[in-house]
């Protein structure tokens, strides 16, 4: 469970690390459009210690304990966008 959810109006409110950490690297062009669902963007895991670090140097942005581990251990995350304009994530 996310310790930090985005307690902050907006975009990201109410959402885990694990949406902004999606957010960034589907802005970065890393996704694929999801077969089952083209509202959906899919990032391919595994990730790596480098690219979570990447994301905090780059944003400036903490990513909580609990979110490092549910990417490393991600075989896949999905990130979406409701029509309006909230973003998403969800693990696999
Ligand atoms: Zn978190």
């Amino acid at each position: 469970m996310c310790q930090t959810r985005e307690k902050h109006p907006g975009k990201f409110e109410g959402e885990t690390c694990i949406t902004r950490f999606a957010y960034y690297y589907v802005g970065l062009g890393d996704g694929l459009e999801d077969e089952n669902d083209s509202r959906c963007i899919v990032l391919k895991g595994p990730f790596s210690y480098s690219e979570i670090g990447k994301y905090q140097n780059d944003m400036r942005d903490y990513i909580c304990p609990d979110c490092w581990r549910d990417i490393l251990n991600a075989k896949a995350i999905h990130q979406w966008e409701d029509s309006q304009g909230f973003e998403y994530s969800e693990v696999d």
